[in-house]
């Protein structure tokens, strides 16, 4: 295992600590109802605890898009056997509107620091870990052969590029497109308030919910241009979320931040994950990556989908439908619930 800063370092020690059945397309649904549950099998085993709990993901559907979106795909997710259910807002006691709200009672939260530690302490004494950057691949005869790190090869006749934000870049300086780019996003975590924000709740602003340390976590909803930047918060988007925060939640119209944190999301063209290879790729190349804004909640799965191909051989369909492939077959996901 190859990481250039330190285990964690990347989004997976960055991000929201949320689960969900419900995406846009069939596509993700369906990848979500075999990743979930292995997820949630997962935090029972791991080594530590990473407090896989049911919260509920609750949209509020305060413009037009956000209604036509959710009724659209509340269709798809009761055919999936996971529909939700429209409610008004205010059945939810901590809430401040009027307005109706879709509740996916299926969905949850855990603790992304324990689930990627976990999975390090599960499987640290069966990996060597070298820190250093991954520079070039090394291939011979249209083959795997190595990987340049700290100015020496490493030899293998595997290379699995998981370099989540970065993925893009290393494989463009070893000349294969792979379409993943980095987007910051900001996350902010309040002082302490009576636990009452059960459900990750979605507006067309910003998302948050409780921790079960009391504390309230949450982004910004907003379209940050692409690149890689300072990894810091800025001013004007904590204050933006905390001023909505505080006219949505009751009891929260003084709360103040606390601390905050900002990370890559992997972005690809289709807002869906890269899985598997390429034909026109070297032999022994595979990729894992781009997860666009979900990728802590698939990315134990997908871990396994790419174990069982890699060592055994053995082709899950999603390693098709997820093939880098099917940006050069014009295949496209069409995924558009990036949250
Ligand atoms: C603010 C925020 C909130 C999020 N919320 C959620 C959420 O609620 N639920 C969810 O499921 N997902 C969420 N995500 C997305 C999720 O965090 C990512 O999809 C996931 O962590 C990606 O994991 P990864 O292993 O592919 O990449 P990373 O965890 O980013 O790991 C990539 C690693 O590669 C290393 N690296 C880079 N280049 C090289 C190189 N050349 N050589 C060696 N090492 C290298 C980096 O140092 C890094 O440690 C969120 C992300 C962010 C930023």
């Amino acid at each position: 295992m190859v990481e250039a800063k330190r285990i964690n370092y990347g989004s997976s020690g960055r991000n929201a600590g949320r689960y969900r059945y419900h995406f846009y397309t069939k596509e993700n649904v369906e990848f979500a109802k075999e990743g979930i549950p292995y997820l949630l099998k997962l935090c029972k085993d791991l080594p530590l605890n990473p407090l896989c709990m049911k919260t509920g993901y609750l949209w509020i559907l305060d413009d037009e898009k956000s209604k036509d979106v959710i009724s659209r795909a509340h269709s798809l997710w009761s055919s999936e056997g996971v529909g939700g259910k429209f409610l008004p807002c205010n059945d939810f006691d901590f809430l401040k509107i009027e307005e109706e709200c879709y509740l996916a009672p299926q969905d949850g939260s855990f603790h992304h620091d324990y689930l990627s530690l976990g999975m390090y302490e599960a499987i640290k004494d069966h990996v060597k870990v070298i820190i250093g950057e991954a520079m070039r691949l090394k291939v011979s005869g249209g083959k795997i052969v190595g990987v340049e790190v700290n100015g020496s090869i490493i030899p293998a006749d595997v290379v699995a590029v998981t370099l989540g934000a970065w993925t893009g870049h290393f494989m463009k300086r070893n000349g294969i497109e792979v379409p993943v780019e980095p987007e910051k996003k900001e996350i902010f975590v309040t002082e302490d308030l009576k636990f009452r924000v059960k459900p990750l709740t979605i507006s067309k602003r910003i998302y948050f919910s409780h921790t079960l340390k009391g504390e309230i976590i949450g982004g910004v909803e907003d379209e940050v241009p692409r690149g890689f930047g300072e990894l810091d918060i800025s001013v004007e988007r904590s204050l933006s979320f905390t001023r909505t925060l505080r006219s949505l939640v009751k009891g929260a119209e003084g709360i103040r931040i606390l601390r905050g944190w900002s990370g890559y999301y992997e972005m690809t063209p289709d807002h869906s994950h890269i899985m598997g290879f390429s034909d026109s790729w070297p032999d022994g190349l595979y990729v894992d990556a781009g997860y666009s804004g979900h990728g802590m909640m698939f990315s134990p799965y997908s871990g396994k989908i790419m174990a069982d191909l890699i060592a055994d051989g053995v082709k899950n369909k999603f390693t098709k439908i997820f093939s880098p492939q099917r940006f050069e077959e014009n295949k496209l996901i069409d995924e558009r619930m990036v949250i």
